[in-house]
């Protein structure tokens, strides 16, 4: 926390070297603090507007100051470019929220994987150029060594898919280090560096016998297809289940319409019209647009800006693997209405749909980021609350939303089997999301969202955090902890993918 004396910031030296990873020496006789990271030292004295930077003086606005026997370091020291280079940190101070924001150069990871009828994929993230090493280990290890790379958390995840046992990210002094072990269907890799973003791909491939083996066995051909066909099966077989779901279900429908039949239905739930085989396809909603800007954050952030930006990052991320077809609904500042929402979603026979927005409370104290799923009843006020903003736009659509009990009851019906998905997306996501960002995670909620009412697919609605805290607007300004929460959510949308057997692989 900052400290105002007199009109100007302070961090308290103690605090400063806590943050940024340094030892502390504090000489109280000479008034003099010496901060030393790793050998390399800066050196402040009290009164004096100097800093001396690895032997080098600096000039600086405002002095050291003592209070109370305490060194108070003058904030802006921080963020000064001869502090940045020798602490490898960058700060921003904010002096409004007095919130300093420090990035930690976390330029390694996360690490993302695919497993694909020819090959397994290890994606790993780079905040920037860096120059890596790669190294065999024994017949089926393989290391990638970054000299100078950090990373945020390790990772080690077992694949198990007959190509790639596990990977395993560490952290190891100042290198960053990704090992893969293969498995016997392992027949070499590939390595690439991709830019935009910069990152490293390892495609393992998987042995020829072993992919017929494999297609033999699941397919049970006499000779062996091809792999689009081998994708196309598992596809269909996954259509035939649920078509017979979906069959269960309306039976079940067609019971329990007949109990109420006495009503007449003016909105029958819709037939989801037959998936084509292929690709994943995700729709990505950026909540609000146009006349209708959502929330207002404290110093004026619209929420529909911040929910277009997150939403194309989160696009962009999809689009790095051909395995999805993602589509927003909107990519410009423009109106659309919520039943058109879904509607896309639905036209574009959508397998997953995320609608994406920014909370807001009268309590400037609520903070952090919580994930929906439809349900006609909200699991507290909070939740009916913020379902009432959400949908308050149909007052400017000039929609009659009211629907009738029997139509509520069926469209509830109707939605069941995507919404034991949404509930399990949602859990998911709030996960991946607690993993990455540093917001309180406020769970998974139910309200009756409108825009979600509509979806033939299983469908979210993510609170990235709240523009009415201060401190969350600063962070959803921030491109770089924005990242962090769609890192979230496509890493939530991975886990959802992967539970489905969408990609192929298993945890
Ligand atoms: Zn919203």
């Amino acid at each position: 926390d900052a400290y105002r004396i007199d009109r100007d910031f302070y961090l308290p030296a103690k605090s400063g070297a806590r943050i940024y990873g340094a030892q502390l020496y504090w000489y109280a006789v000479r008034g003099t603090v010496r901060l030393s990271f790793r050998g390399r030292q800066i050196i402040l004295t009290k009164d004096v507007s100097e800093a001396l930077v690895d032997g080098r003086k600096i000039k600086l606005d405002k002095a050291m100051i003592v209070r109370a026997g305490k060194a108070f370091i003058p904030i802006g020291f921080f963020t000064t470019k001869a502090f940045v280079r020798l602490a490898g940190v960058d700060s921003k101070f904010d002096p409004k929220t007095r919130l300093l924001l420090v990035d930690h150069r976390s330029s390694v990871g996360p690490v993302r994987w695919f497993t694909y009828p020819g090959h397994t994929r290890i994606v790993l993230e780079l905040d920037r150029k860096l120059r890596f090493q790669t190294r065999k280990r024994g017949r089926s290890g393989l290391d990638v060594t970054i000299p100078n790379g950090t990373i945020d958390w390790s990772e080690r995840v077992d694949v198990g898919d007959g190509v790639l046992e596990f990977f395993h990210l560490t952290q190891e002094k100042k290198q960053a280090r990704l090992t893969l072990k293969m498995q016997s269907g392992a027949d070499g890799y590939k390595l690439l560096e991709l830019k935009k973003p910069r990152r490293i791909v390892i495609d393992v491939a998987r042995s020829k016998d072993r992919i017929l083996a494999a297609k033999t066995r699941r397919v049970g051909y006499e000779s062996p297809p091809s792999p689009k066909q081998t994708w196309r099966e598992a596809r269909r077989k996954k259509k035939l289940a649920k078509k017979a779901a979906k069959k269960a279900a309306k039976k079940k429908r067609a019971r329990i319409k007949a109990a109420i039949a006495t009503k007449e239905v003016t909105h029958p739930p819709a037939v989801r019209a037959p998936q084509r085989a292929g690709r994943i396809r995700i729709m990505v909603d950026p909540g609000h647009g146009g006349k209708d800007g959502g929330a207002v954050g404290r110093r004026g952030t619209l929420e529909k800006d911040i929910n277009l930006a997150a939403s194309r990052e989160l696009v962009a991320l999809l689009r790095q693997e051909d395995v999805f077809d993602v589509r927003l609904t909107r990519d410009s500042d423009t109106f659309i209405k919520l039943k058109q929402r879904s509607a896309l979603a639905n036209n574009f026979n959508a397998d997953l749909f995320v609608s994406i927005h920014c909370n807001a409370a009268d309590s400037r104290a609520l903070s952090g980021f919580e994930v929906y799923f439809l349900s006609e009843r909200a699991s507290d006020p909070e939740a009916e609350r913020l379902a009432e903003f959400e949908n308050s736009v149909l007052a400017m659509e000039g929609e009659d939303v009211v629907l009738d009990e029997a139509a509520e009851l069926l469209y509830a019906l109707a939605r069941t089997e995507y919404i034991n998905d949404a509930a399990e997306m949602a859990g998911l996501m709030t996960r991946s999301l607690s993993k990455r960002v540093d917001l309180r995670n406020r769970g998974v909620k139910q309200a009756a969202f409108y825009v979600l009412r509509g979806a033939n697919q299983p469908a979210v609605l993510v609170e990235m955090a709240f523009l009415s805290n201060g401190r969350d607007e600063a962070k959803l300004q921030s491109k770089k902890y924005r990242r962090k929460l769609v890192e979230g959510m496509y890493a939530g949308i991975l886990d959802f993918a992967r539970r489905k057997d969408w990609l192929e692989g298993k945890r």
